[in-house]
């Protein structure tokens, strides 16, 4: 399964202080092993992870995420790129529009029929269902059912056997009836045969449809990939359906079929049921195959409120060992915005250290923030001067206790000499060194 692979490749990333040569190059052989393995043509796994590993090269680590995160972030930008990057909406415009339905047989063509009908319905759009298939008896039955289940009309010829005049007299049937959308559902073939093909070539020259629709099989892995080519080169459609994405299945087509035949997915099909329509983001289908949606958003809000020109600062305050509560404050402040502090504390180099014994909520800070609100401004930025009766006027000041103070005090003296030792041994701390 992608998403454990993926996991793992992570794993062998987290902890490790900075994205190197070394590490990216074995986490990006994973990815590329988990992507063939979730059936993704190796040709575009390899394009994909060598654009993740020049990603990660380029990018500063940032202080408040680890790598393997970071990583994270940047195979989930890459894969959503992969899908096309944005949503891309079907048309339905014109008097009336038609949208052409083609398929290998099985793939799911009639059932997504039914399901656009009803969607587009929804929209209040007068739809017509024209049942094409005239090779299955069962074929325009299964479809008037499903017409009936959803409220919309089926044109149907039963004793017709010539697909383009069926749907030729479904399109004046509408323009008569001012329906406004024809769905046209077509026959398919167990597999991609020179009859079929011609067939809704001439269906598509007839009716001029505004747009076709590939329906495939999501679970047919690589051989979606090739049918989809085969299909495009004929029909050259104008978007992909993917079917059956409610089973087990690896999600490696949708990865593949945008770049082999450049042609968007529109829209994904995941159960049985009328409702089982989805317009296609490419952003969710990245999340969903990583199956990491909590550390995207956890990494995102970190980058959010990440301020690198005040990292920087700080830096240099700690390199001149001017490190003082001011800037002591401010990290505090950055920490903050980033939301939920008990997540996020674990991962600020330092502060997790010292902050690993207190019951964290947002109200930790509070007695801490008091106390250094009651200091002078002097006293703020040159803590040494804080002798026992300054201490005493904080207290009282902060409403907090001596002994709160002094803790304060040694905490923040600690701290100190941790962060002067990590920057002389230019080890450690490594988001801070990485930010020049
Ligand atoms: P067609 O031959 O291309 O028209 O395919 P059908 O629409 O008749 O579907 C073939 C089978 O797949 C039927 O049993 C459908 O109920 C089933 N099917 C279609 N779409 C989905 C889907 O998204 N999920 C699941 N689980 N089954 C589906
Ligand atoms: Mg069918």
């Amino acid at each position: 399964n992608l998403s454990t692979t993926l996991d793992r490749a992570f794993k062998t990333l987290k902890g490790q202080g900075r994205i190197t040569d070394i590490n990216v190059a074995a986490t990006v052989k994973e990815i590329r092993k988990a992507l063939v393995d979730a059936d993704v043509n190796y040709k575009v796994a390899k394009t994909v992870t060598d654009k993740i590993r020049d990603e990660a090269m380029g990018r500063k680590v940032l202080i408040a995420v680890e790598p393997g995160q970071l990583l994270v972030k940047i195979v989930h930008e890459e894969l959503t790129q992969l899908m096309g990057g944005r949503l891309q909406d079907i048309n339905v415009k014109g008097e009336p529009a038609v949208v052409l339905i083609a398929g290998l047989q099985g793939s799911g063509k009639t059932t997504f029929s039914g399901k656009l009908a009803n969607y587009l319905k929804k929209q209040n759009r007068n739809v017509l269902l024209a049942a094409c298939d005239i090779y299955r008896p069962a074929a325009i039955d299964q479809l008037k059912v499903l017409g009936q289940q959803v409220g919309v009309d089926v044109y149907a010829e039963p004793e017709n056997k010539n697909a383009v005049q069926i749907a030729r007299n479904a399109i004046q049937f509408a323009k008569a009836n001012n329906k406004k959308v024809v769905i046209v559902d077509t026959a398919g073939r167990l597999a991609v045969d020179e009859q079929m093909m011609r067939e809704i070539e001439e269906v598509k020259k007839a009716v001029q449809p505004t747009e076709t629709l590939f329906v495939v099989d999501s679970m047919t892995g690589q051989d979606a990939v090739n049918t989809a080519k085969t299909f495009n080169d004929r029909l050259n459609f104008d978007g992909v359906v993917l079917t059956k994405l409610d089973g087990d299945t690896r999600g490696g087509a949708a990865l593949s079929i945008r770049s082999v035949v450049d042609k968007p997915i529109k829209f994904i099909s995941t159960g049985e049921k009328m409702e089982a329509i989805d317009l296609f983001y490419p952003e969710r289908m990245a999340s969903r195959i990583l199956g990491m949606g909590d550390v995207l958003s956890l990494v995102e809000k970190a980058q959010q409120a990440f301020d690198e020109d005040e990292a920087r600062r700080i830096n240099q305050q700690i390199r001149k060992n001017q490190f003082n509560f001011d800037d002591f404050l401010s990290q505090l402040d950055q920490i903050k915005k980033m939301g939920n502090i008990k997540d996020l504390v674990s991962m600020i180099p330092g502060v997790s250290n010292m902050m690993k014994d207190v019951e964290i909520d947002d109200d930790a800070f509070t007695p801490i923030e008091a106390i250094i609100k009651s200091m002078t401004k002097k006293e703020r930025a040159n803590p040494d001067m804080i002798d026992g009766s300054r201490r005493q006027r904080i207290a009282k000041g902060s409403g907090t206790s001596i002994q709160q103070v002094n803790n304060l005090m040694k905490q923040f003296n600690d701290m100190r000499k941790m962060m002067r030792t990590m920057s002389k041994m230019g080890t450690g701390n490594e988001a801070l060194r990485n930010i020049k």
